[in-house]
């Protein structure tokens, strides 16, 4: 079994960044409205999760490292109606097979809370434990018993900037909520809850408020809403790219086709523009279910998106007169 665990931890969790997607994913199903982000060493000597998300009794943070073992789905129905982030059961045990964790969490309602610390999916100790309500989740020491994987890590500044590619889309996805990040032990982010557009100039700078032109479209199927940059301040990097459906962040060959096209004849070659854009669709009308770290998709009338999207773009660069 723990070598079973082992290999689907690898599907998983390919680099620290990937435990910090699933972690925060986690406190957001939580409903967590604050979430502190804490790492050493680009996540390979720890990462850490706090949130004040409504936590978990004794027997469910025991469940919570068992494979399969999602809160989340309660029929097959909800699979096509997925509200959550999270609905394969399968991050946390992953992540315990190859890493020290420790999880410390508690419930509203209950005085005292549970600590529980496994290493290579091995429970060393469960006791209750004084603990904020909420839950915090400490990986120590990724890919410990997989050397190969722990060699082919790269650089930490290659790592670390996985994570902050993760952080940021997770962050845009949730300007609700309250995200803090701290990197070996100085503060990288501070966002305080706020709208969309000054979680998007918190992140990328106070530079960023004079470029964003906002996008709103809203047919019967779908909702278009969020941010381009103008054309004149292109990035030679696709670093300010995001595409959001239903609050998670997806990559989008085709979408982002849509996006730049809208664009042409307005750009610099070789440069690319800023978009924020938040696509919000029936649930029904997608498919997520297709990779472990999800951030593909297909959609079922993907030719109509590409033509709207398209057009909305146009229309707001040409309605600033750009
Ligand atoms: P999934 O998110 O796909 O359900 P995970 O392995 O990520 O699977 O988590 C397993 C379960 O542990 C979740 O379904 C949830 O019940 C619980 N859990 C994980 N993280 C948290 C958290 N931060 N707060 C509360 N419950 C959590
Ligand atoms: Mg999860």
């Amino acid at each position: 079994d723990h070598v079973a665990n082992q290999i689907a931890a690898g599907e998983v969790v390919q680099r620290p960044a990937s435990v910090v997607k699933e972690l925060l994913e986690n406190s957001i199903d939580a409903g967590a409205y604050s979430i502190k982000l804490i790492i050493k060493d680009a996540g390979k000597t720890l990462i850490q999760v706090i949130d004040n998300g409504k936590g978990m009794s004794a027997t469910d943070a025991r469940l919570s490292f068992e494979r399969h073992a999602t809160s989340k789905i309660r029929s097959a129905e909800d699979l096509f109606s997925l509200n959550t982030k999270g609905f394969r059961g399968e991050a946390l045990a992953s992540i315990a097979a190859i890493a020290h964790v420790e999880l410390k969490t508690k419930q509203d309602q209950d005085e005292l809370g549970t600590v529980i610390e496994i290493e290579g999916s091995e429970i060393k100790n469960q006791e209750v434990t004084v603990t904020p309500t909420g839950t915090s989740l400490c990986v120590k020491h990724l890919f410990f018993n997989i050397p190969a994987r722990r060699n082919f890590l790269k650089s930490n500044n290659v790592e670390l900037r996985h994570i902050v590619d993760e952080f940021h889309r997770v962050a845009l996805a949730h300007p609700d909520i309250e995200f803090l990040m701290y990197h070996n032990g100085s503060e990288s982010f501070n966002l305080p809850k706020s709208n969309y557009r000054q979680r998007v100039v918190n992140i990328f700078g106070n530079k960023t408020n004079e470029k964003l032109v906002p996008v709103v479209e809203e047919t019967e199927v779908l909702k278009i809403s969020g941010f381009v940059g103008k054309p004149e301040f292109a990035k030679r990097t696709r670093t300010e790219q995001f595409f959001f459906v239903n609050n998670r962040f997806i990559k989008s060959p085709y979408l982002n086709h849509a996006i730049n096209s809208a664009f042409e004849g307005l750009m610099k070659d070789g440069s690319h523009p800023s978009y924020f854009l938040n696509l919000t669709v029936d649930p029904k009308s997608i498919d997520i279910n297709i990779h472990p770290t999800k951030t593909e998709i297909k959609f079922d009338d993907e030719h109509t998106l590409y033509a709207i999207l398209r057009a909305a773009v146009k229309h707001s660069l040409g309605q600033f007169n750009i």
